[in-house]
């Protein structure tokens, strides 16, 4: 298979292109341009052009094309779901789930279209303001910059077309090198859906080459950028006076207090799956869990067992739950990052081993918190499992950290939840559920290392529209 770009309404050819691999097989599963500095500039000429006509379109118009391309995708859902699985080599059931995530979220983008809302301002309370009447609108700005990562590589990209499209901007993807199938597919299905052409162009190849004309480009007036916090600083440096949008990575916390000892199983359930969902390659995966001492042994031995009941196979299979990484760096590091904490004396409770392209989960303790697997952003299938004395010590440990995107706490103390979720150092706190927790309306940003700005469709559209007064003067001209 052959795939090009998607530029002004259809695919068009590159002359250069590169090879996608599945991960796990090492299988080449498509073809894909390898985009020059010169599509790149195509791409944004259209996308200026068809800003025009994005702007026309009411609101009740936009709100149409983005539930009907919800309705085609929901119909395409299983061949979006191989795509996923293939390209970034996820389990085919966590795929299915990302799809069905991509629908909601644009459907929550067709409501919010029709949301996007000024308010009255009172312009008599100035001295000599009497006789006016105000109001805000908010305008969309033009043609965004949209940089993906690997990970969620339909939802996260859906989570910058769906907002841009929905306040009558266009929109320019570069997808992750890894995965640019799921947005050439989704593309298609916007013009199918009726949207005009140019305003939704992906241009997969070089993140560093085509960003680099992205932030050069004076008509591109916003760049929301997902991705690594090495990369969304580069980004952020270059910018000028761009607007940014950064969505990075994190060592999310959980921590469970012992006052939520009656559901013990449960919560370890919940925490397994909210450390090795897509092998722990999840920004918001749970990599400390910082434990109650009256409790931790008990956790400890039920988080294991679960842990180890985890089929590891082919992203295609449906028993599937952990499969190879998203290549075999990925692999090297991580197992080099294991290698690290058990030299300086934390014990592997299981896994540790490579298996395919993969790591089996694994579970360390005993850790000091300078070890990487610790204080860096693993992005992989490890988990750290920590007792601390009282919430106190887990709060502080919970905070020791360069990022701040979400935490969970598991407690029934309704007080210490709000004690906690007041003092942490973080984006989105999550009473009584992991931190891999997303809903895909909720407000979703990070702080620190973790990141700049909101997602989320509704806190989204606030930083892809600009807000403009109209004061009308009904009294004296
Ligand atoms: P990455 O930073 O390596 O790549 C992300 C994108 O940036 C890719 O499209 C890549 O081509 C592009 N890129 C690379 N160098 C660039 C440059 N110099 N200029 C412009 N673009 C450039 O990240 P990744 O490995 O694809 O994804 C993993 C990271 O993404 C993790 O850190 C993860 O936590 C983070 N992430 C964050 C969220 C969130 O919502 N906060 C969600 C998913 C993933």
């Amino acid at each position: 298979m052959i795939k090009g770009l998607f530029i002004n309404g259809k695919e068009v050819e590159s002359a250069n292109t590169y090879a996608v691999i599945q991960s796990h097989t090492e299988e080449e599963i498509a073809q894909v341009a390898d985009a020059t500095e010169e599509e790149m500039q195509e791409a944004i000429d259209r996308a200026h052009e068809a800003f025009r006509k994005m702007k026309a379109l009411t609101s009740n118009k936009r709100a149409e094309i983005l539930y009907k391309a919800a309705d085609l995708l929901e119909e395409e859902k299983e061949e979006f779901a191989r795509v996923i699985a293939l390209e970034a080599c996820k389990p085919i059931t966590a795929a299915r789930s990302e799809v069905d995530r991509s629908v909601q979220t644009l459907r929550f983008s067709g409501e919010e279209a029709k949301h996007i809302a000024g308010e009255y301002i009172p312009l008599d309370a100035a001295k000599g303001g009497e006789g006016r009447d105000a109001y805000t609108i908010h305008e969309p700005i033009g043609v965004i910059g949209a940089i993906t990562p690997f990970n969620f590589p339909l939802n996260l990209v859906v989570h910058k077309v769906g907002p841009a499209l929905a306040s009558g901007n266009t929109i320019i993807v570069k997808p992750a090198e890894q995965t640019p199938l799921s947005s050439l597919k989704l593309a298609g299905l916007f013009t199918k859906a009726g949207l005009p052409d140019g305003a939704f162009n992906v241009v997969p190849g070089e993140g560093p080459k085509l960003g680099k004309v992205m932030l050069e480009d004076s008509r591109i007036q916003k760049i929301s950028f997902t991705g690594s916090p090495q990369v969304g600083k580069l980004i952020k440096s270059q910018a000028g006076l761009k607007r940014v949008t950064l969505e990075l990575g994190s060592n999310s916390a959980l921590y469970v207090d012992n006052s939520a000892s009656d559901s013990l199983q449960k919560i370890a359930g919940k925490a397994v799956t909210g450390a090795f969902i897509y092998n722990g390659q999840v920004c918001i995966s749970t990599q400390r869990i910082y434990v109650h001492e009256g409790m931790f042994e008990a956790f400890k031995q039920a988080f294991v067992e679960k842990t180890n009941e985890l089929a590891f196979g082919d992203p295609l299979d449906d028993e599937t739950m952990v499969t190879s990484l998203i290549n075999k760096k990925s692999q090297e590091r991580i197992l080099s990052w294991i290698d690290e904490a058990v030299e300086n004396g934390a014990t592997l409770l299981t896994g540790g081993e490579r298996k395919a392209n993969g790591i089996l989960p694994t579970v360390l303790t005993g850790i000091q918190s300078s070890d990487k697997v610790s204080c860096r952003e693993i992005f992989g299938p490890v988990v750290i499992l920590q007792p601390v004395q009282n919430h106190e010590e887990a709060l502080q440990l919970m905070n020791e950290s360069d990022f701040g995107l979400n935490a969970g706490v598991f407690t029934n103390n309704l007080q210490q939840a709000l004690k906690i979720a007041h003092s942490l150092d973080v984006g989105q706190v999550l009473v009584n559920d992991v931190p891999t927790t997303r809903f895909d309306h909720m407000p979703y940003g990070g702080v620190k290392d973790s990141g700049y700005g909101h997602e989320g469709i509704k806190y989204a559209i606030k930083e892809m529209t600009r807000l403009k007064m109209i004061s009308l003067n009904y009294c004296c001209f």
